[in-house]
């Protein structure tokens, strides 16, 4: 740790859930961690686990105040940025929300992380692959938007944006940043309110109701698990080879949503029927889905030594056993 920075980590989105299982992880190794979030989609209870810990500290602020920013990240020795819009039924129903927090939270985070040339994860979606059809997803490949009346494309937009800005950061300023694409992470403390179709799943499969399958089913998605997803983040965000790059995290293992509903349905031993609902009802007019979404992981295994690999069979228990 530098000693003159009271602590090593800053994690900007640390009261969601994945920057609550960073936070876990960070100070498993010791790392003193310290966490900004407006608790917009975050939430003090994911920070049970950190609380009581000397090494932690919590401020309840956004992103979006750039004075704040400066003033914590001047505190650390790292940043890890994963303060975000969350979640697709979000981000259609607060679109001016989502560009400006997306945006101009990491601007602010990157001016800040300038002055002293502190390191910068930044954490990145999938949904920037947008419609494209070369699966699986290389991060050099071509990246595949729709129209810009159909909302849903400005979360893909602004995440772009955001790595064009850090990686502009790098090549004008040197400074060391590393970007993580996240493919479709789930675990314990994942809410099913921001639209997640597995906490939903298996929300319904509790209760007893029909799953809620929308559109025919067949889209795929690689789902990892949370730990896994962290455990990747903090590697590739200390290692150096990683700086200036763009980095997939996800696994490999594909599913459509369909097979996701009856493995949900096998696995808690729920009496639920499936039932398959129209976009068009699930979602507003402009919505468009992926049909297909899977990472190529040769970079990632190269940089973190490892890729996630749980099955969703594990996944699922794993999510129950936590909840009942
Ligand atoms: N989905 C679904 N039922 C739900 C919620 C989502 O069938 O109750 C579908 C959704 O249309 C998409 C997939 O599950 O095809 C994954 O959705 P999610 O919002 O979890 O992630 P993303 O679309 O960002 O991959």
């Amino acid at each position: 740790m530098n000693a003159s920075r009271e602590y090593d980590c800053l994690v900007t989105g640390g009261a969601g859930f994945i920057g609550s299982h960073l936070c876990e992880l960070l100070l498993k190794r010791g790392e003193s961690v310290l966490v900004l979030d407006d608790l917009s989609t975050g939430n003090l209870s994911n920070l049970d686990c950190c609380s009581g810990n000397d090494a932690f500290r919590l401020v309840i602020g956004s992103v979006l105040d750039e004075v704040l920013t400066r003033g914590l990240v001047n505190q650390c020795s790292r940043v890890f940025h994963l303060a975000a819009a969350v979640g697709v039924e979000n981000i259609i129903r607060q679109p001016v929300e989502t560009i400006e927090t997306n945006v101009k939270g990491t601007e602010n985070i990157l001016l800040a992380a300038e002055v002293d040339n502190i390191p910068v994860f930044i954490a990145s979606t999938s949904e920037v692959y947008g419609k494209s059809e070369s699966i699986p997803f290389r991060e050099d490949g071509d990246i595949v938007l729709g129209a810009t009346s159909r909302s849903r494309w400005s979360y893909a937009c602004s995440k772009a944006i955001d790595e064009f800005l850090a990686l502009a950061y790098h090549k004008d300023k040197g400074l060391p940043v590393t970007i993580g694409r996240l493919f479709n992470t789930v675990g314990p403390r994942q809410s099913g309110r921001y639209g997640m179709v597995l906490p939903r799943f298996i929300a319904q499969a509790l209760a007893g109701e029909p799953i809620t399958v929308y559109g025919d089913g067949v889209q795929t998605r690689c789902f990892s698990l949370v730990n896994e997803v962290v455990s990747a983040i903090v590697a590739i965000a200390m290692n150096p080879d990683a700086t200036g790059r763009v980095v997939n995290i996800g696994s490999t293992r594909e599913l459509s949503i369909m097979e996701l509903a009856r493995k949900v349905i096998r696995v808690s031993g729920s009496s639920s029927s499936i039932q398959v609902i129209p976009y068009e009802e699930a979602y507003p007019d402009d919505f468009e889905d992926m049909r297909r979404r899977a990472p190529d992981v040769t970079l990632l295994r190269q940089l973190a030594g490892s890729v996630p690999e749980a099955e969703i069979e594990d996944i699922i228990r794993k999510i129950i056993d936590t909840i009942q």
